[in-house]
């Protein structure tokens, strides 16, 4: 029986069989063990599925996993220990030293600060384009040795809404998969599977986990991407790894599991990243509320935003369903049931004026986190985003006197009396 999303969100993933745990079981273990040295040598191999240690791979780790997996409607996927471990993973397992990636302008400041520092300094290049690109804009930001395409749903601070068919046309045009985090919308208000995404990426930390408990992250792969028909840009999915007897990944696990069983067990092998089982748990009950709070959270993100845009003390607000929004139009299309909690605006008076708003808020907590059940509110220019310049803080459509307020799930009324008497001075 086909269920529906709010079903998968409490359901997704398990299915005890009699007398099992209706709860998922925590394998709170490292090792797993064997009768003979031959059944964990097939593991080893990849001529068997199991388990054998935690850093690759956890059955608690893989429920939650394949929750997330129905939700967005892929093929196959895994748990990462951050959102910052999934996209680098993510990227990372097509794009290598002499690689080159195209990126949406518009994206968290930590996965631009791993993009243009850190993977720079490990060989790849990434173009930045602005979220709403042209296509010629678009098409003229890829080189012969382009190998991805890299976006957010919903930009984290800008609220900028990618137009999701258009950058996954414009990869599968020059023969790449489309890379998309869908942290901010999740699958209850996005399926960018549906638009053409080929890979989908989280930060689960955020409205999955939904209640501050564990930082994660998650990859979700499609099964779309035909990685043999492009062979020649992926060497590393479509010829043989030495590392695992001469396996070839698209060969062997096919277009559906190709990425998945590459990430895991090479990245994950030899990374490390993994979540502990009790994080996975922990989300798993994150998850099974998330349909609920989700339009929770859209709806005082509304009106918040409403209120906002009416205060003399603010001088704009960005709200993708607040009609009038720059991104108005894309969020009736792909965000048709809401967008998110997160709202940016400017208080008038600039930077220091931030910065004197954000002592005098009493609901709201000033913390790096968003969306989250509490509500919390960040200055990023003195904040996440301080390693950038006024140029690259322009091009990523964060200004100095941007406030992100992310609306957690309390009674709305006391958000906008907060927001009112700090904003009154
Ligand atoms: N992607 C987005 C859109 C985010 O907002 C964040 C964190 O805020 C990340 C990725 C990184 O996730 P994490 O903090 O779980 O490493």
């Amino acid at each position: 029986m086909k269920k529906r999303l709010e079903t998968l969100c409490v359901q997704g993933g398990y299915q005890p069989q009699n007398g099992e745990p209706r709860q998922i079981p925590i394998i709170q273990s490292t090792t797993f063990q064997y009768a003979t040295s031959e059944d964990m040598g097939k593991l080893f191999d990849l001529e068997a599925s199991g388990y054998f240690y935690s850093r690759l791979q956890n059955p608690t780790c893989d429920t939650v996993a394949r929750k997330i997996c129905e939700l967005e409607g892929g093929s196959a996927a895994m748990l990462t220990s951050s959102g910052q471990a999934a996209n680098f993973y993510a990227v990372f397992n097509v794009a290598t030293c002499g690689d080159h990636v195209v990126a949406s302008s518009a994206i968290y400041g930590g996965t631009y600060n791993l993009f243009a520092v850190t993977m720079k300094k490990m060989g790849v290049e990434f173009t930045f384009v602005p979220p709403h690109a042209t296509e010629e804009e678009l098409n003229a930001a890829f080189r012969p040795n382009t190998k991805a395409v890299f976006g957010e749903t919903i930009a984290n601070p800008a609220l900028a809404v990618l137009d999701i068919e258009a950058f996954a046309k414009a990869a599968h045009a020059h023969g790449v998969p489309f890379i998309i985090d869908n942290t901010f919308a999740t699958p209850v208000n996005c399926r960018p599977i549906e638009w053409g995404a080929d890979i989908v990426t989280h930060s689960t930390t955020k409205y999955m986990d939904g209640h501050g408990s564990a930082v994660g992250g998650a990859i979700v792969d499609s099964g779309n991407f035909n990685w043999l028909a492009n062979a020649e840009r992926f060497p590393g999915l479509c010829t043989p790894d030495d590392s695992y007897h001469g396996i070839v990944y698209a060969e062997k696990f096919g277009q559906g599991g190709a990425f998945i069983t590459k990430a895991t067990a090479q990245l994950m092998r030899d990374f490390g990243s993994t979540p502990s089982p009790m994080s996975a748990f922990y989300l798993n009950l994150g998850l099974e509320s998330l349909h609920v709070r989700m339009k929770r959270h859209c709806e005082n993100g509304l009106a918040v935003a409403k209120f906002l845009k009416d205060h003399p003390a603010v001088s704009w607000v960005v709200y993708p369903d607040l009609e009038g929004d720059e991104n108005y139009e894309l969020a009736k299309k792909y965000l048709p049931k809401g967008s998110c909690g997160v709202v940016s605006f400017g208080v008038r008076g600039g930077r220091k004026a931030a910065e004197a708003f954000m002592k005098r808020l009493r609901v709201a907590a000033i913390e790096t986190h968003v969306a989250d059940a509490r509500t919390c509110c960040l200055h990023p220019a003195s904040a996440t985003h301080r390693q950038m310049n006024d140029e690259e803080l322009a091009a990523a459509g964060v200004s100095p006197d941007l406030v992100r307020y992310s609306c957690g799930l309390e009674d709305s009324r006391d958000l906008i009396e907060d927001l009112d008497q700090a904003l009154n001075g």
